[in-house]
């Protein structure tokens, strides 16, 4: 391993890779990504995959839309498949509250460019035939949004990176981050020390406590969420979009012939604890069966669980931490991360290299919102 280099970032997920990429893209090639586990192990290998437009503020959607670009060109320009199913992304509400607010959603994300769109009764009933509507008075639909397979994008982005230079090292948890005076110095780790005038925090769930080895507060916490796929299952057709009932956090997409299913335990408190709960499974599987009774007769293949990295707004911190100067942070996705990974690394490049993001703000973003309380909530949260 290099003993100095110009940039070091923690966390080789999607976000520590896709900016790895990007940096190096434009030049800064001397760059060690340290991971303590293994690339695209962390919050990224749990992830549903899915990859959506359909949020509540500019900037992620404009990180979205840019996002999605980059996906759908990523066999060209990454020469991997992964697997990208733009079969949209269905939102069933019930609440009919929610309506105004969605539908002013409905105008930001058409301002910019997303093919976004109000749905009957009706037409949710043709676009998921399997679903029951007794309760729905309508929703939104994106054509363009999907899902795709979290590992192979995040291997994608870590070759690219490698073949422009940069070090990926596995097996290599950061155990301190060095600081002299008000800068940061750079890195030690289990296999020796890096002197790097920047360090990235790329750490996922992991943020907070990779922040606090510089004195910084970085409020990220993670929270468990538990996904369920089931066996091949052929009563409802795979050309099916992702379908989400907004009120209760269940959602379900096709997957390998079967479905992939889940529903947020918003009443569970922060914790690392990352075995399957059983009663939570059932719950869920209710509440699936409820929705759509079709799934009554599936078999569950098998459950995992991961981590959402959860700030107080459900929004990212993305850029100088505040902390010791020349240490950011790309960290704080909030359970839709992975689909942000390539706006995310293309904008932390920028701000690294020419100062600011060229046509994204992502100041909403910005560490120290939280000190001076103007928080950037996003609404769209699943
Ligand atoms: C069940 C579930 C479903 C989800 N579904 C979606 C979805 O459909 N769409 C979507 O966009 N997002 C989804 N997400 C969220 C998504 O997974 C995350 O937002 C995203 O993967 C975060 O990427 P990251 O690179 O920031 O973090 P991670 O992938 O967690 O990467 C951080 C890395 O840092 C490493 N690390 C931590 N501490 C250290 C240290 N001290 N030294 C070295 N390395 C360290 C970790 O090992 C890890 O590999 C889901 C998450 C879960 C759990």
């Amino acid at each position: 391993m290099k003993s100095t280099a110009e940039a070091v970032i923690i966390g080789a997920g999607i976000m520590g890779c896709a900016t790895a990429h990007a940096l190096a893209e434009r030049g800064m090639t001397d760059i060690v990504v340290l991971e303590r586990d293994q690339i695209a192990r962390g919050s990224t290998a749990d992830a549903a995959g899915g990859i959506r437009q359909q949020f509540s503020t500019e900037t992620n959607i404009r990180l979205a839309r840019e996002s999605v670009r980059v996906w759908e060109s990523f066999p060209e320009r990454f020469g991997r498949d992964i697997g990208l199913r733009q079969q949209g992304y269905l939102f069933l509400l019930t609440n009919p509250a929610e309506e105004p607010v969605f539908r002013r959603n409905l105008a930001l994300q058409q301002r910019f460019g997303v093919p976004s769109r109000w749905v009957t009764p009706e037409e949710i009933a043709a676009l998921n035939p399997g679903v029951l509507l007794d309760d729905v008075y309508g929703g939104t639909f994106c054509p363009e949004d999907g899902w795709c397979d979290t590992y192979g994008a995040t291997i994608g982005f870590a070759q690219a990176a490698r073949a422009l230079g940069v070090q990926i090292e596995e097996e290599a948890p950061v155990t301190d981050i060095l600081v002299s005076g008000d800068r940061v110095a750079g890195v030690r780790t289990g296999r020796g020390e890096i002197s790097a005038p920047l360090v990235i925090v790329a750490a996922g769930p992991w943020t907070r406590r990779v922040g606090a080895l510089a004195g910084v507060d970085l409020p990220v916490d993670p929270y468990r969420r538990m996904s369920f796929i089931t066996e091949p299952f052929a009563a409802l057709p795979q050309s099916l979009p992702m379908t989400i009932d907004f009120a209760s956090g269940l959602y379900f997409h096709p997957e390998s012939h079967g479905f992939l299913f889940g529903m947020a335990n918003r009443e569970e408190p922060s914790s690392f604890d990352k075995t399957v709960d059983e009663n939570w499974m059932v719950t869920t599987v209710e509440a699936l069966a409820a929705r759509a009774p079709a799934f009554e007769e599936a078999s569950i293949l098998r459950g995992w669980a991961g981590f959402y990295e959860i700030t107080p707004d459900d929004n990212p911190l993305v850029g100088w931490t505040g902390g010791p100067d020349g240490l950011a942070v790309a960290a704080g996705f909030s359970g839709h991360g992975f689909m942000q990974g390539p706006a995310i690394g293309r904008c932390m490049a920028e701000l690294i290299l020419e100062g600011a993001p060229r046509d994204i703000d992502i100041s909403p973003f910005r560490p120290s919102r939280f000190a001076e309380g103007d928080l950037a909530q996003e609404h769209n949260v699943i």
